[in-house]
């Protein structure tokens, strides 16, 4: 085998996805059997390389080791939130400076504070759509002799909008045994006549299945609402409230927004990187990390993916093995399907 069709070998046995290159065909269908590669994937707009995650790709294109001919491109044409790259650089300011978001009013936080109950529950009924998409979050004091027992003592549930659903107090149904007031600002006298745990359960309980039965919620077509949020099932679990998953959208499980090591980022990272903007400075309101939630899910909601018809299955089972080594690169990633459900899809 002389050097040039050695060459041509290595290319034709190249994942179309992610660019590893194998010396066997039956290699390359191996890999990509096992790695979902879809159109869902972040994408480097420059070479076109598949990343597992928007880490991934922002570390092919910044650094610290990035791919060089990308990274100068992407200096001069890339927005450095979304990580998308623009025909000029006169479009690339107007995009980043749409990209970038600013922080949630500090004087709203203050005034929402001294409200008290924020309660605009409703179940819809009848032709009244409510908002099908809401974003969660809460805050936790401690309990237990040691007072690392986490207690929900506040939440805060907004619509797509960013306007405010419900924000209230909650009175955890065990004692406090410690407030952690530098970053909850929260003192025994709030809590001592906010609404009661079980009763906080009730109404977002039935908020989000939103007259629906819950053996009844499906993703499409149901009355029942998406739920946003970070670390959710840990609120949840506080909250004592039952949701199934496939109305979830968890930024802290979400594969394109987490590490390549793939444990969860900080809320307070994500929105530094993907936002522009920083969260979580000293008294903490569960408002700011309903609006940064509800903000990276309309992000990651919007991107343009080609549309594949959506099964959690690789379609790898339908052909024989001959046939899949028959096929080139761009043939098996296009029958390659992610294994995530991709926000996209809810568009
Ligand atoms: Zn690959
Ligand atoms: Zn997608
Ligand atoms: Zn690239
Ligand atoms: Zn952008």
């Amino acid at each position: 085998m002389d050097y040039r069709s050695e060459t041509t070998e290595t290319i034709r046995n190249k994942c179309a996805a992610c660019f590893r290159q194998f010396n066997r065909k039956d290699h390359l269908v191996e890999h990509m059997k096992i790695s979902h590669h879809s159109r869902h994937e972040p994408m480097c707009g420059i070479c076109k390389k598949h990343c597992r995650s928007f880490e991934s790709l922002r570390e092919h294109l910044i650094g610290p080791l990035p791919k060089q001919e990308c990274k100068n491109i992407f200096s001069i044409l890339g927005c450095r939130f979304c990580l998308t790259i623009l025909d000029n650089s006169n479009s690339r300011r107007a995009h980043e400076g749409r990209c970038q978001f600013s922080g949630v009013n500090a004087g709203l936080l203050a005034r929402l504070a001294n409200l008290g109950i924020h309660d605009k529950l409703s179940i819809d009924s009848g032709r009244t759509r409510g908002p099908q998409v809401v974003a969660l979050a809460c805050k936790m004091v401690g309990g237990g002799s040691d007072g690392s027992l986490d207690l929900c003592a506040r939440v805060c549930i907004i619509d797509e909008y960013e306007n405010i659903i419900f924000h209230t107090y909650v009175k955890p149904p065990i004692p406090v045994t410690n407030y952690r007031y530098e970053t909850t600002g929260i003192r025994p006298e709030y809590l001592r006549e906010a609404m009661p745990l079980r009763q906080v359960q009730k109404r977002i309980q039935e908020f989000l299945c939103n007259g629906e039965p819950m053996w009844k919620i499906r993703p499409k077509g149901s009355k029942a609402r998406i739920l946003v949020g970070h670390g959710l099932n840990h609120d949840l679990d506080r909250l004592q409230v039952d949701y199934p998953a496939m109305m979830i959208r968890d930024t802290a499980q979400y594969p394109p927004l987490m590490k390549t090591s793939k444990l969860s980022n900080s809320l307070k990272y994500l929105t530094q990187a993907y936002l522009g903007y920083d969260i979580q400075i000293g008294i903490q309101d569960p408002y700011e990390d309903c609006v940064a939630t509800m903000r990276l899910y309309m992000r990651m909601r919007a991107q343009n993916h080609v549309k594949q018809d959506h099964t959690l299955a690789n379609n790898f089972d339908l052909y024989r093995q001959s046939e899949l080594e028959r096929m080139s690169p761009e043939e098996l990633l296009e029958i390659s399907r992610s294994d995530y459900y991709c926000w996209c899809l809810d568009s």
